[in-house]
């Protein structure tokens, strides 16, 4: 006991005379007195041959000696690191960084950017409404009373607390809603995702995204309505784009119409995009109803205007040429990491 202890005495004036002045030398004191095979573990084996009697006082010096010999270890350690004699050898700046891995943004997100960036550079704002409705904002409100046949179109999934709430089936619920603000004049683009009761299928989904504008103001006209369009489509499919209006039926809008674009696939000479035809149908539109002003409190004499929707999803399969709508939203990380460097 008396020699062990004589020895620890002499561990401790080899901890404090230890000159530490550089890494090496640091590392060197550390295997020395703590390291795993240093003179603390082996001090502290020998506590087992130390009498019973004897054992707290051994235990107590041998800890102040650990202490002393880990304060030491601490100091040098701070003191060796901020004169950078750690650095100098092992810092090499010219190795590549850390890969940050940032991810993409979804297909959706980009088309999405796209439309709405068009319209917004046009002077429209972008308005934003609930995804679960009322039966006035969604149907009624639009022209679309309880009965009428055009709903069948828009099957939706109810809300069973309340029978008058729905999943909104398009975002004009939105358009309503900043119609019955009376603020006008109105130059809006509505961008969000929608709810229909249909069979999911590569071509169809039970829920999608549209974007919807609406314009109302004095003497707006169907030709500012045709003018924006092709302004739009040209940003987003090239210059060269044909379009062409075929007269359609909306609740909402009267009159109505289908817009289609010369297919920016093949052209306009027909390929499987087109189905042979040429045309590719990107959009309704019209001529706000009259009807629909004077739901929202806007006097229809006075005022005019004029919307349209889209979906995303459909342009989104013909620029990335994907064949199945489901893909868009099973967030598999193997399809959405093939639009890291798409725009
Ligand atoms: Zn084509």
């Amino acid at each position: 006991m008396e020699q062990l202890l004589e020895q620890i005495a002499g561990y401790r004036r080899e901890v404090e005379n230890f000159q530490i002045s550089d890494a090496r030398q640091l590392e060197e004191f550390r295997i020395k007195f703590l390291g795993s095979k240093g003179l603390t573990k082996s001090l502290f084996a020998e506590m087992k041959n130390v009498p019973n009697e004897k054992k707290k006082e051994f235990g107590q010096v041998l800890n102040e000696f650990k202490q002393l010999a880990e304060a030491k270890y601490e100091e040098a350690r701070q003191t060796t690191a901020s004169q950078g004699s750690f650095g100098e050898e092992q810092l090499d700046l010219s190795l590549p960084g850390d890969e940050i891995s940032l991810g993409s943004r979804h297909p959706v997100t980009l088309v999405r950017n796209r439309i709405v960036s068009i319209f917004q550079r046009l002077g429209f704002s972008v308005a934003d409404g609930p995804e679960i409705e009322d039966d006035w904002n969604n149907f009624t409100a639009l022209n679309l009373p309880e009965n009428h046949p055009a709903r069948d179109m828009q099957d939706t999934f109810y809300i069973h607390q309340n029978p008058d709430w729905l999943l909104r089936t398009h975002t004009s619920n939105v358009q309503i809603r900043e119609m019955q603000k009376g603020q006008l004049p109105i130059r809006i683009i509505c961008p969000g995702r929608v709810y229909r009761n249909e069979t999911i299928s590569a071509r169809s989904h039970c829920f999608f995204h549209q974007v919807e504008g609406l314009y109302i103001d004095e003497n707006v006209s169907f030709a500012d309505l045709k003018q924006t369009l092709y302004f739009f489509v040209q940003e987003m499919f090239g210059r060269d784009v044909k379009v062409r209006f075929r007269p359609s039926y909306f609740p909402f809008t009267e009159p109505s119409a289908e817009m289609d674009v010369s297919c920016f696939i093949c052209g306009g000479k027909g390929c499987r995009i087109c189905k042979h035809t040429g045309w590719v149908e990107i959009l309704g539109c019209g001529m706000v109803h009259p009807k629909v002003l004077e739901n929202c409190g806007i006097d229809s004499n006075k005022y005019s205007g004029y919307a349209f929707g889209m979906g995303i999803e459909r342009p989104a399969l013909l620029l990335y040429d994907v064949n199945d709508i489901r893909l868009f939203s099973e967030n598999d990380a193997r399809f959405l990491r093939q639009f890291v460097n798409a725009v």
